[in-house]
């Protein structure tokens, strides 16, 4: 079994959610008492949150190389960055190490190709859902026609985000108005929802939608799984 490298603590609340499905889905695979062989390195996301919206990218950047760098030297064979938000600087992480990294996004995207999906929505925060480094790859690397809600439920969307779920805040309220956002994407042709944050599936699970949901947190980790596994 390999070793997964996981940089987590953006936020916590779904740092758990990869060690508890990891841990499971090795478990589930390998039976008896076998656990996942994992590193974590949890950085301060409050430090984390004010350089995303300060505009701080490059010291953000720098943060999450020195993470991934910190695995590696612990033993890490493969590096999975817990949040979809800070893939935006995943070629960077990418090539400051010797190990792969398992990109969210191609996680994701793999089970909609191979589902059949063509025309997906996408929710997440304002940066995955308006900035070119997760939507691009979709487009581009999968051929995927991707939409975002309008700019208003963009910002309920990200306000939720970080002024909920990423403090552990669970709101029937809020529930409803990413359901009613959901439900005018797939009015607008959306075969499918992406929760493009790692927090979202806290929230929204695929009982309470009419369209298929794709929950980025638990692929990612599952093809963490599925790489640790992998025979050579
Ligand atoms: N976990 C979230 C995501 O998947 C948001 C937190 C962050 O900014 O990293 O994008």
């Amino acid at each position: 079994m390999k070793t997964i490298g996981l940089i987590g603590g953006m936020s916590w609340e779904s740092s758990l959610l990869y060690y508890q499905i990891i841990n499971q889905r090795i478990k589930e695979k390998l039976g008896g008492h076998h656990s996942a062989k994992s590193l974590m390195y949890s950085v301060d996301f409050q430090e984390i949150k004010t350089l995303q919206h300060q505009g701080k990218w490059d010291e953000a950047t720098q943060i999450m190389i020195d993470s991934a760098q910190k695995l590696e030297t612990g033993g890490a064979d493969v590096i999975v960055i817990c949040t979809n938000t800070m893939h935006k600087m995943a070629k960077e992480v990418e090539e400051s190490v010797t190990i792969p990294l398992l990109h969210i996004a191609d996680a994701t995207a793999n089970e909609m190709v191979k589902d059949g999906m063509k025309k997906v929505a996408l929710l997440g925060t304002a940066f995955t859902m308006e900035q070119d480094f997760y939507k691009g790859r979709l487009i581009e690397k999968f051929g995927l026609d991707v939409i975002v809600p309008n700019e208003a439920e963009r910002v309920i969307i990200h306000d939720i985000i970080y002024q909920e779920l990423c403090l552990g805040i669970i709101n029937e309220e809020s529930k409803h108005s990413y359901l009613k956002i959901i439900n005018n994407l797939s009015q607008q042709g959306a075969e499918t929802v992406i929760l493009g944050c790692t927090e979202i599936t806290l929230l929204v699970s695929q009982d309470d939608c009419s369209i298929p949901v794709y929950d980025t947190t638990r692929l990612h980790a599952e093809s963490a799984v599925d790489f640790a596994l992998k025979v050579d």
